[in-house]
């Protein structure tokens, strides 16, 4: 069990990070979620996680493109025994047409905002003895398809990031590693289902199998679950000598 350990996770008010928040919290750790909002929703979403698991889930703003809002998350959040890097955006276009703002932003939001959370975060981990950092990378991290150039800069940076924590901490039970998802079924990916549809004049399955999951072999979606469930592993003893490394969670597309 994960009880009386704090897990810090960026981006966490949907998707990917909300799917770990939950699968850690079941696990018995206590949760931070974090998004640059700060409503209802969002707090309620950590009540809620509360209820359910009997942990202790709170929400804490924070901009992820920020490198001080980055290390006042940590910092807030008061413990960081299980720090998990996953808050990200993407944006598709050619290299020259590619706005510069963009480009500045998923490299701040995807990649720098790690360095910042691990800074403040390592030394805590350190203090208490034992820490966890998960990077959640892409298979974009390990491989590259055209008009994604800073979300894949930055998801290969993260790779070489999570390998540098790894090597500056290996002597010590402290692990860094970074799981690299296939395409997950999340509010993102769901929402462009029906233009897909649209465009390729294609239903729903069609669509699924022929466009979105043509270069994942499994033609299954993963699932926010089973990304909690990798990083509930990756903090599990079976896991102490796993370090500075990435696992794939994308139904076979980096073995094409
Ligand atoms: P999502 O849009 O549901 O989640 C992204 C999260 O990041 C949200 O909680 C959002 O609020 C947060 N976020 C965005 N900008 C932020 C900022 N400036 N500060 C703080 N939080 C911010 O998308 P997702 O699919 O769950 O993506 C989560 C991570 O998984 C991303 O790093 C993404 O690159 C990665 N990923 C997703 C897929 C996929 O198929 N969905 C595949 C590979 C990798």
């Amino acid at each position: 069990s994960l009880g009386g350990k704090t897990s810090v996770i960026t981006g966490s008010n949907s998707g990917i990070g909300l799917g770990m928040a939950w699968e850690l919290a079941r696990a018995g750790a206590d949760v931070v979620l974090n998004s640059f909002t700060d409503s209802d929703e969002d707090h309620a979403i950590a009540k809620e996680i509360a209820d359910k698991t009997g942990t202790n889930a709170r929400y804490i703003k924070a901009d992820m493109s920020k490198g001080d809002e980055c290390r006042a998350l940590i910092e807030q959040a008061g413990a960081c025994d299980i720090l998990i890097n996953n808050a990200g955006i993407q944006h598709v276009a050619g290299i020259p047409e590619f706005p510069v703002d963009k480009w500045d932003a998923i490299i701040a939001i995807n990649l720098s905002s790690a360095f910042h959370t691990t800074a403040a975060a390592l030394p805590m981990m350190r203090d208490a003895g034992w820490g966890r950092v998960i990077n959640v990378s892409s298979a974009h991290g390990l491989t590259a398809s055209p008009y994604k150039s800073a979300y894949i800069a930055a998801k290969h940076g993260i790779v070489g990031l999570t390998k540098t924590t790894a090597l500056e901490t290996a002597e010590e039970p402290i692990t860094a590693n970074a799981i690299c998802p296939g395409y997950v079924l999340t509010p993102l990916v769901e929402s462009q289902i029906p233009d897909t549809m649209k465009e390729y004049d294609m239903g729903r399955e069609e669509v699924i199998k022929n466009v979105m999951l043509k270069r994942q072999p499994s033609k299954e979606f993963a699932t926010t679950e089973q990304m909690g469930g990798t990083a509930v592993f990756l903090c599990s003893p079976a896991a102490d000598q796993i370090t500075g490394t990435t696992i794939s969670v994308d139904g076979g597309w980096t073995a094409l």
